[in-house]
């Protein structure tokens, strides 16, 4: 009970709300679904939570014909969908709408923009979120500028994709930089925003315990598996563009793999840990033909196969890939970290696991069996941490070995107040009020993950490679398998 109370008072320090400053937000695309979906629902409880100060107000762009009172209307429509339940109350909801207005605005063209820059006050906050596709980025940007909407501290928040090679990455990033200094640009990957990821940083540079074996010398290898059970859905004809090594390995997985094997920072600050990141991009080996499996689903239980979903009975998008990726430093040379990501899998469940080599030597029975340090940090669905520590199996009958789990699901562990931490958007939302870039990725580190992603992807378009067919409701094609077995490992289950 002690114990608990203990852990409990920590809890209250994972709730607490730290007050930002007066602001303008401006979402362009404020009609759209990411602005529907995550955006607003995000700023609202943010707005429960206490920290939207009295002078900050939301401004929703987009060329629909809206008035302020229409646009009320559509977000408290959204409010409805994508909140749960339990989160909405509606005279909060009311108060909360009142802070938005709108202003017609079209992006490549004159309308809205100087009514804009009369909104727009001079002794706040200025963020521009653009969430809008990255062709008008450039157009949003120069308009900023040239109708003085933009003050010279102004932030702007852009969405992935972030390109879509190497080129389109510098062309944006030179787009961007002729308009804002790269500390005004916030780029936004949410998985950096999530609890569990920054809590890998914690248990990593806050605890003496892990990061003394965190290297090739105790790490047999670390697996990374980011697996979704739906399918494409309705973003058929844009992923089909994409596949999961643009969507997801060159972004989300990467800042993983990053944030696992970077070197302490000298402080927890934006460049300092961006700094870090990049030397372990930089350090990643080009990835042979032999360590990728690209798997694409096909029709199962109901479902339709991926060129059924993308409607492109030829495509050789890959729904689904896996790879060994090393790393050239001396923390890591000689342990592989493994990637692995894809649609219509098993269940979803996203987490990093660091598995520890066996002891050198075993003084026990060969019945004992072997064992070996497992760290699973979850990310979904439930985001925890599990370190499985090998104990004797308790009863008579000898020294046996078992291996069980020191679970910390975050839930379980800090109460109730566990469950309220602010979702990745909100809590990246509020970092670009207060100015705090720690948690977006910075230009030279985009344009270095593309660097390496590049060759990979060029490789078997060359080939004009085909990738191999899965069932729904698995673990991907065989070779995946195949891919750690060769080497003497497994992947662990996906399952929640
Ligand atoms: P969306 O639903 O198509 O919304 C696009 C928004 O842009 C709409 O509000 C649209 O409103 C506005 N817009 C389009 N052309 C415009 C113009 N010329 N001038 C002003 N506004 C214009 O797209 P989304 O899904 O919200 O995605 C937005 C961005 O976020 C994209 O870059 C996407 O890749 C990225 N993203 C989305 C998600 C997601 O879950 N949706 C996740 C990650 C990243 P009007 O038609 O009224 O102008």
């Amino acid at each position: 009970m002690r114990h608990q109370r203990k852990v409990r008072e920590g809890a209250a320090m994972v709730s607490r709300v730290i007050p930002v400053d007066p602001f303008d937000l401006v979402i362009f695309g404020g009609t759209g679904d990411l602005a529907r979906r995550k955006i607003l629902p995000g700023l609202y409880r943010r707005f429960v939570a206490g920290q939207m100060p009295e002078g900050a107000r939301v401004i929703g762009a987009a060329r629909s014909d809206l008035d302020d009172r229409g646009y009320r209307e559509m977000v408290g429509e959204a409010l409805d969908e994508f909140l749960p339940k339990s989160a909405r109350d509606t005279k909060a909801m009311k108060a909360f709408l009142e802070r938005l207005s709108y202003i017609a605005v079209d992006a490549t063209g004159v309308d809205g923009w100087r009514d804009l820059g009369k909104a727009m006050r001079e002794d706040v906050v200025q963020a521009f979120y653009f969430s809008v596709g990255p062709s008008l980025f450039g157009a949003i940007a120069e308009r900023l500028h040239k109708y003085k909407v933009a003050r010279p501290e102004a932030r702007i928040v852009v969405e992935k994709p972030f390109g879509r090679d190497l080129k389109s990455a510098k062309e944006l990033n030179a787009t961007l930089a002729a308009h804002f200094d790269e500390h005004q640009i916030y780029r936004i990957d949410h998985y950096l925003g999530k609890e569990t990821v920054q809590n890998l940083m914690a248990v990593r540079f806050g605890n003496t315990l892990f990061e003394p074996l965190w290297n090739a010398k105790y790490v047999d290898h670390v697996q990374i598996t980011v697996a979704e059970e739906v399918g494409v859905g309705g973003r058929g004809a844009y992923y089909d563009t994409s596949g999961a090594m643009r969507d997801m390995v060159q972004n989300h997985m990467m800042q993983l793999l990053c944030l696992t094997a970077m070197e302490p920072p000298t402080r927890f600050e934006a460049d300092a840990v961006r700094d870090e990141k990049l030397k372990v991009i930089r350090a990643l080996d080009p990835v042979e033909r032999s360590n990728i499996v690209r798997g694409q689903y096909g029709a199962a239980n109901g479902h339709a196969s991926y060129a059924d979903d993308v409607d492109n009975p030829d495509s050789r998008t890959e729904s689904f890939i896996a790879m060994r990726v090393d790393i050239s430093n001396w923390r890591w040379k000689g342990t592989p970290f493994y990637l692995r990501t894809g649609k219509r899998l098993k269940a979803r469940m996203s987490e990093i696991v660091v598995h520890f080599k066996e002891t050198p030597h075993s003084i026990f029975d060969e019945d004992a069996g072997r064992h070996a340090n497992v760290l699973a940090i979850r990310l979904q669905p439930d985001e925890g941490m599990d370190l499985r520590v090998t104990i004797k199996e308790p009863g008579p009958g000898g020294m046996r070995l078992v291996d069980v789990p020191l679970d910390m699901t975050f839930a379980d562990a800090l109460g109730p107040e566990a469950a309220e931490v602010p979702d990745a958007y909100e809590r990246l939302i509020m970092d670009v009020i207060r100015g705090n870039q720690t948690l977006f990725m910075r230009g030279d580190e985009v344009e270095a993950a593309w660097a390496w992603t590049d060759p990979i992807i060029q490789g078997w378009t060359d080939r004009a490679e085909r990738p191999l067919p899965y069932d729904p409701g698995g673990a991907g094609p065989a070779d995946a398998l195949m891919l750690l077995h060769r080497d003497g490992r497994r992947w662990r289950e996906i399952a929640v």
